[in-house]
């Protein structure tokens, strides 16, 4: 999982790019380099200039030391104008930032200051309208993850996802046209529509869910400890049941 500070450190990575009149920002760009994949941290685009820039975030210097791509062939300097590593204060010696990249540091109350310039690569290996695509989409794939988010954050933050018994989606009926959220086995294939007048049977793929969070069973077990508590009912163990049907034979 990504830590807070690095995803913190991306989206100021955003507004710095943002304020330098770029017209085009985006975290999170997927693009391919000689067959190469890569995610940029956050790429702006200024089209009068007809430049890239692109930042890596490094929020550790374990996270820097072990980042193959930025010390390879094919790295973020390679694609495009201009490539910046984004670090707290202090982490890396001007020294250790390999050649073309530029250097910029982010202080406690978030002002980023650049600690060193970029070298222009003038011959980016990748074409700027091929960048301008991918940072559209990515742009586009948040706004819209954003507006989906308004309505089903998962503020567990994924804290019970690891071998999910079940997932929350979100998901729009086929027929009604009324979105609901459903809880749902990992293999499920059709649902019915919550709305009962409806009734239809949704084609759970067709549907395109929105995935909000996924419970496990550690999920379940403090689900029902609170409910025990709480005296509002006891979540039978499934294993006990058998086994009492069993001693009631033998008896
Ligand atoms: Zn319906």
């Amino acid at each position: 999982m990504e830590s807070n500070t690095h995803q913190h450190l991306k989206h100021q990575a955003l507004l710095w790019l943002k304020a330098k009149m770029t017209d085009l920002c985006a975290t999170e760009v997927k693009f391919v380099v000689q067959r190469r994949k890569r995610t940029a941290d956050a790429v702006g685009i200024n089209m009068k200039r007809k430049e890239a820039r692109i930042v890596e975030v490094k929020a550790s210097r374990s996270d820097f030391l072990r980042d193959e791509v930025l010390q390879g062939e094919l790295g973020y300097d390679a694609v495009a104008a201009y490539a910046y590593i984004l670090t707290p204060a202090g982490l890396l010696k001007k020294e250790e930032v390999p050649e073309r990249y530029g250097l910029l540091e982010i202080d406690e109350y978030d002002n980023i200051k650049v600690i060193k310039r970029p070298v222009k690569n003038k011959k980016p290996k990748l074409k700027l309208e091929t960048l301008i695509k991918r940072t559209g989409r990515a742009a586009t794939n948040a706004f819209l993850f954003q507006q989906e988010s308004k309505l089903s954050r998962d503020k567990t933050n994924g804290a019970f996802e690891k071998k999910a018994l079940a997932h929350l989606v979100r998901i729009t009926c086929a027929q009604c046209k009324k979105r609901n959220s459903y809880v749902i086995a990992p293999d499920a294939e059709e649902i019915t529509c919550a709305v009962k007048t409806c009734g239809h049977k949704i084609e759970v793929h067709k549907g395109r869910p929105f995935h909000v969070t996924s419970y496990n069973e550690d999920f379940l077990k403090q689900l029902s400890q609170v409910a025990e508590q709480k005296n509002i009912y006891v979540v039978e163990d499934p294993v006990s049941k058998e086994k009492n049907v069993s001693d009631q034979r033998t008896s």
